[in-house]
């Protein structure tokens, strides 16, 4: 089978719609309903080819059935990628189109802001399907996701922290973070609260002089191209993917990688070359899961104090991790992946609540 036929037999169902009147080119991909409907955002992005978009949302979705197995969320794993530069093709129309498309799944996949899409956007498609997580504040929704998601990045290192060097505090630590944008900058004020030394790095100038005039305390501020070579304790990749790769995983300066960024290994491989420099990798999914467990309270009416508890959990997922892992030798991310397909199992499978 090719890769791209076995990527699109792990689903559990896969949509996907053009509209000429709007130009609506969208297309769903739901991974796993085993514990809840298929939780994912929307990535709207100018792909080269269907292929590409294609490729896209299946590992994205599938990532997602991942990331709330290990949350403890009772919601599966779905994406949805709408293809187009949305600066010149997202109108109302378009979206409103793409809201009875949503429709179309009955609730087995809820969508959520991403890459290209925003709160707004949320805001307009929830007046025309129910299928929509992320909205602001205002109109009925948890509002921006960042703080949570830093909180849960901040809660993953306390877990490393105790681990590896036998007490939660980030006090005197060294953390180096790439990417001083909606999570990196409230992962630095936490850092910084928490007594942490802090190095950081963004490509954007305005984002170097808030983060400058924002945080209490002094930031080294390094080249992004030389950030992941600073001498350091954690190293947070919280920019783009692939931030570990052939290329960077030799010229690490930290002892454990602990940051917000999807997709922060390259490629498979790259995990077991971390290991063998003695660097331990919190899984991405596992660290960065504090937006995703703060949508999943929207569904019910949303509570604010449960949600950062449930983040606020994601010390004790890393804890064991780093304790299973300690007994077994292996890597973190296996042991997640491991337990994730273990509880999607437990519930009865990819197809148990079809
Ligand atoms: P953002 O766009 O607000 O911030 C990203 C920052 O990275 C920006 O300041 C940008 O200038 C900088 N950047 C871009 N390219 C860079 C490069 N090559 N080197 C250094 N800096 C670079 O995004 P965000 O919401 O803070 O998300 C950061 C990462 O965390 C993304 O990978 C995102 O997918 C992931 N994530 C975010 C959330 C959330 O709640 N926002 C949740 C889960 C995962």
């Amino acid at each position: 089978m090719d890769p791209e036929a076995a990527a699109l037999a792990e689903h559990e169902e896969v949509g996907s719609i053009w509209r000429r009147g709007s130009g609506l080119w969208a297309i769903v991909a739901i991974h796993s309903t085993a514990l809840g409907p298929g939780l994912g955002g929307t990535r709207f992005r100018p792909y080269a080819t269907f292929g590409e978009a294609t490729d896209d949302v299946l590992r994205l979705s599938k990532a997602m059935s991942y990331k709330a197995a290990m949350a403890g969320l009772d919601f599966g794993g779905g994406k949805a990628v709408i293809i187009g530069d949305p600066g010149a093709v997202k109108t109302q129309a378009l979206l409103i189109d793409y809201a009875r498309f949503l429709d179309t799944f009955e609730g087995r996949y809820l969508t959520a802001e991403d890459v290209g899409t925003s709160q707004a956007d949320m805001d307009l498609l929830g007046r025309h399907t129910n299928f929509v997580t992320g909205r602001s504040a205002s109109s009925g929704g948890s509002g921006d996701p960042s703080p949570l998601t830093a909180y849960g990045v901040v809660r993953a290192m306390e877990a490393a922290a105790q681990a590896l060097w036998g007490s939660p505090s980030l006090a005197g630590r060294h953390v180096a973070i790439n990417g001083i944008g909606k999570v990196g900058h409230t992962l630095a004020e936490l850092c910084s609260d928490r007594g942490a030394r802090l190095s950081i790095a963004d490509v954007s100038p305005v984002a170097i002089a808030r983060a400058r005039a924002g945080l209490a305390t002094e930031v080294a501020v390094t080249e992004p191209a030389a950030i992941h070579r600073v001498d350091c304790d954690v190293y947070a990749p919280c920019a783009l993917g692939g931030a570990l790769n052939d290329e960077t995983v030799p010229e690490l300066g930290c002892k454990v990688v602990c940051g917000a960024a999807n997709n922060q290994l390259a490629t498979a491989a790259t995990e077991s070359a971390l290991a063998a420099r003695g660097i331990s990798y919190v899984p991405d999914y596992v660290a960065n899961a504090g937006g995703i467990i703060n949508i999943a309270y929207e569904r019910g009416s949303y509570d604010a104090d449960a949600a950062r508890e449930h983040v606020g959990r994601i010390f004790d997922t890393t804890a064991r991790l780093f304790e299973e892992s300690s007994r077994s030798g292996e890597a973190l991310g296996v042991i997640a992946d491991r337990l994730a397909e273990a509880r999607m199992a437990a519930a009865g499978g990819p197809d148990a609540k079809r």
